[in-house]
């Protein structure tokens, strides 16, 4: 019977493990914590998002011409669904992200943990592998004062982000000891900062709008979403998106920019004829209550104060083409993008172990019997399901290989 080692009890570690003793391999798990799935707990605020009905290579940011790809689309979301259903979890759909049908995380964790225990799997908590070496065939992880043998190792370390969960990169450590690239990594699904002028004022907006990334003036991203202006610049799920297109260029001080179009759902042309029909009807109101009815009321005192305008002065229908500039400003409004907010408050680690020294079979092209799993390699994905696809989908492919 072969002899496992898995370092992190996380999604990945957990899919990773339930799959190498399935297969029939004596399996050992080690967690710095002194739970499994910290990090899982936390997901889709504490509901957990854990796949989606619509996987594709797009949603995934990997190397060009990596293996990446065919793991993702080999393991459908059915396959993923049969998993934990395996273990008892069924699911729902909503909005095409799949939940846990409680909408509970830990109902996927706990089922997990369970299944660990049916199958005999032994997870060592409170212990942080700091060294792995390897001697002949066999594995030795260094624990405390002792050393463990194993015929195979997998490393589902995680990355940087939200690293009050154990995961902080010490795991690339582990890689590196064993002659492992690990490329430059970058927090992503994080806020992003802004030096707008006068962030103060709009702070606390919560509205639907299109969000477009620009880097050096190109548009390299678009998404919708709720978006959430705040003191120190963006936030919400479509500025989550972006990050993972304008963090690493920020920081390397390239030109950043969120466009915003707070009107999406209304065109030039519609805006024209409805400012023509409101000009004749409302006639000396003033201008504040008049573009009030557009936007929301913060963005509109905002907007009249940056363009110098009265807010109080009583609009006429000559004044159509002086309103008219200052709603189309709300369809392609910019916000500068100095950075972000840090792995602190990442979702993400955009970077990680390089694909390019790890097989199909998320086996290490450097050492035999060495694997890897989630998101400790250079895998990141788009909000909705995909990091955590990743995890499983990894994780199920390094085990069961691991344990041939
Ligand atoms: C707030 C938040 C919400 C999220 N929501 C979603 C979502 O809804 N859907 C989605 O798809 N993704 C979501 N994610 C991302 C998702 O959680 C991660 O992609 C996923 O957890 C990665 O799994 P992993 O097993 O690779 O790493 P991790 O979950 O980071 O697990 C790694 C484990 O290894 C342990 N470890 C590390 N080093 C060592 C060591 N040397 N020795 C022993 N143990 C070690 C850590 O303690 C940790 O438990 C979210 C992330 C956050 C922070």
């Amino acid at each position: 019977m072969k002899k496992i080692a898995v370092i992190g009890a996380g999604p990945a570690g957990m899919a990773a493990a339930i799959t190498a003793a399935r297969n029939g391999a004596k399996v050992v798990v080690f967690e710095r914590n002194d739970i499994a799935g910290k990090k899982l707990l936390l997901t889709g605020n504490g509901k957990c998002n854990f796949t989606n009905v619509d996987i594709h290579a797009d949603c995934f940011s990997f190397e060009e011409g990596s293996f990446a790809d065919s793991i993702i689309e080999n393991m459908s979301v059915r396959d993923i669904c049969a998993f934990f259903a395996d273990m008892g979890v069924l699911s729902m759909e909503r909005k095409g992200c799949l939940y846990p049908f409680t909408g509970q995380a830990h109902t996927i964790r706990d089922a997990m943990v369970q299944t660990m225990e049916q199958l005999g799997i032994e997870v060592i908590y409170n212990v942080c592998i700091g060294e792995i070496s390897k001697d002949k065939e066999q594995f030795i992880v260094h624990m405390d004062n002792k050393f463990i043998y194993f015929d195979a190792v997998i490393l589902a370390c995680g990355g940087k982000a939200a690293p009050k969960t154990g995961s902080d990169g010490f795991g690339y450590r582990l890689a590196r000891g064993f002659g492992h690239t690990v490329s430059r990594t970058y927090p992503v699904l994080v806020q992003l900062l802004s030096d707008a002028p006068h962030l103060k004022a709009i702070s606390g907006v919560r509205c639907y709008a299109n969000v477009s990334a620009l880097v050096d003036d190109k548009k390299v991203a678009s998404d919708y979403g709720e978006l959430q202006l705040t003191d120190y610049g963006l936030s919400g799920i479509p500025v989550f998106h972006l990050s993972r297109f304008l963090s690493k260029e920020a920081e390397e001080g390239r030109d950043c920019v969120v466009a915003v179009d707070f009107m999406p759902q209304i065109g030039i042309d519609l805006l024209e004829q409805f400012l023509d029909k409101r000009l004749g009807d409302l006639k000396g109101y003033a201008l504040k209550d008049f573009i009030c009815g557009l936007v929301h009321s913060k963005l509109a005192d905002y907007i009249i104060n940056e363009s110098g305008v009265c807010g109080e002065t009583a609009v006429t229908p000559a004044d159509k083409d002086m309103i008219f500039n200052l709603l189309t400003a709300m369809k392609n409004w910019k916000f500068h993008i100095t950075g972000h907010k840090g792995f602190e408050n990442a979702q993400v680690t955009k970077g990680g172990v390089l694909l390019d020294e790890i097989n199909e079979n998320m086996e290490s092209k450097l050492v035999e019997g060495l694997f890897f799993a989630g998101e400790m390699t250079d895998v990141d994905a788009d909000c909705g399901g995909y990091n955590l696809h990743w995890a499983w989908t990894s994780g199920i492919k390094a085990g069961e290989t691991a344990a041939k």
